[in-house]
């Protein structure tokens, strides 16, 4: 790897020593596809009345059974997935649906619901800030590079799972439904078949987050705030910055009311007060560890590239099975933090008004003598397993003949590379789906 380490970044962060990153995430793979387990598909009993379906779809559709009706919270992302939670959840009670929540606006949660409701016309809750993303999420091909988190064009054996859920499953028609209530403030009460439910505005994953709490029954529903994977503080298919210390914030907040179950959307529930405060204290610690870490590296004055060297979980945070980086990653989590907090500019002069990737590009293949020593530059860093600068050689080369097959083969080869040493599904996928993309437009040899 070739990364900076400059001496202040050392001396500042003496535990770190400058380990690339994919050499720290060599057993990244095994356990990436060890985690598939967690999306069996199964329908858990969390306990009386409150049932999850998990590993269905990316996220979990929720049945809460009140006297005489039940609560659905989240509905996932088709009706497909849908028809089969709803097939099982019959099996359990075919009590009409009193109430729908939506704990927030992403496609993975709110596009199953005509298939629960049915006829009813039960009142669907949400925050009042909520804003539907209501359009399908980009499967296909062509944007940005073919790049895709989801990996939906890999075929299933490459693609283990998508870190939160064993893949995003959009089949069927879209079965939205507007929401009925939206609520204002921090805290909303209602009653719904006999059930007391509160629900909690909590910022974190999007803005219009909100969390249910059973308080009588002590059952907490995080929402997309809490699964077993590292936060995806920062969505690589593209999202608007998240605000990472509201979300520090929203965890506390969940602690606070002291829980006896908690049931995510995505992932398996947690039983017991111990350990799902435990849980939840480990995602408040770490999430909270690298907002602060980042911060005060800025206020040192480290730029983008040092704070992602620098900025690690502690040892006994990096282990726990709910932090690891699945899904969201650290490095990236620190590159959102810098950009809520300072912007895209890194406090280099330089790069008020940089080359353009195409300029820069044609400069280092001058430099370099051209296309054919440069490939060999590239083929050598594949040689000696340095596929970064692998990759970004083919991208000097790319700039200049953006059809050149040796250039699109030799980043394909180090994107894979790349991609099968890493632990979190987003960046697997992405490589991975990027450079199956590269081959099939160098074409057959
Ligand atoms: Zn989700």
């Amino acid at each position: 790897m070739t990364r900076r380490s400059p001496t202040g970044v050392l001396a500042a962060c003496a535990w770190m020593v400058a380990v690339p990153a994919v050499a720290q995430d060599s057993d990244g793979r095994a356990e990436l596809f060890a985690h598939s387990e967690e999306f069996r598909r199964e329908v858990i009993r969390v306990t009386d009345g409150v049932y999850v379906a998990v590993g269905f779809a990316l996220g979990n559709a929720i049945l809460v059974e009140g006297d005489d009706g039940v609560i659905i919270i989240d509905t996932t992302e088709g009706t497909d997935a849908a028809r089969e939670i709803k097939a099982e959840f019959d099996r359990i009670t075919t009590k009409p649906v009193a109430a729908v929540v939506y704990t927030h606006s992403h496609p993975d949660h709110i596009r199953g619901t005509t298939v629960f409701v049915g006829d009813g016309t039960p009142e669907i809750y949400v925050h009042d800030s909520f804003l539907p993303e209501n359009r399908p999420t980009q499967v296909g091909r062509g944007a940005r590079e073919g790049g895709n988190q989801f990996g939906g064009a890999l075929p299933d054996p490459v693609r283990p799972n998508a870190g939160i859920g064993p893949r995003l499953v959009l089949g069927g028609e879209n079965g939205y439904m507007e929401p009925t209530v939206a609520f204002q403030g921090e805290r909303y009460l209602f009653e719904a078949a006999g059930i007391q439910v509160e629900l909690v505005h909590a910022p974190g994953e999007t803005d219009d987050q909100i969390y249910v709490w059973l308080p009588e029954r002590r059952i907490l529903f995080p929402g997309d705030n809490f699964y077993r994977a590292f936060p995806n503080l920062y969505a690589i298919r593209g999202v608007p910055l998240r605000r990472v210390d509201w979300w520090v914030e929203s965890l506390a907040k969940m602690i606070a009311e002291d829980p006896e179950y908690l049931v995510p959307s995505h992932t398996r529930p947690i039983v017991g007060n111990a350990n799902v405060v435990a849980a939840l204290q480990a995602y408040h610690d770490g999430v909270k560890s690298v907002f602060d870490q980042t911060m005060a590296g800025i206020n040192r004055g480290l730029r983008p590239d040092e704070l992602a060297e620098a900025v690690r979980l502690p040892e006994e945070l990096a282990q726990n099975p709910y932090l690891r980086e699945f899904y969201g990653t650290v490095e990236w989590s620190v590159r959102t933090i810098y950009s809520y907090h300072l912007g895209w500019f890194d406090g280099n002069a330089t790069s008020l008004f940089p080359l353009s990737d195409d300029d820069r590009g044609a400069r280092v293949v001058e430099l370099a003598g051209g296309v054919v020593p440069l490939l060999a530059v590239g083929a050598a860093a594949l040689g000696r397993e340095d596929y970064q600068w692998a990759a970004e050689v083919a991208d000097y080369v790319l700039a200049v003949d953006e059809e050149n097959r040796e250039a699109r083969l030799l980043k394909a080869e180090a994107l894979e590379a790349l991609g099968e040493v890493q632990i979190s599904a987003n960046a697997r996928n992405w490589y991975l789906t990027s450079a199956q993309w590269l081959r099939e437009q160098a074409g057959p040899r």
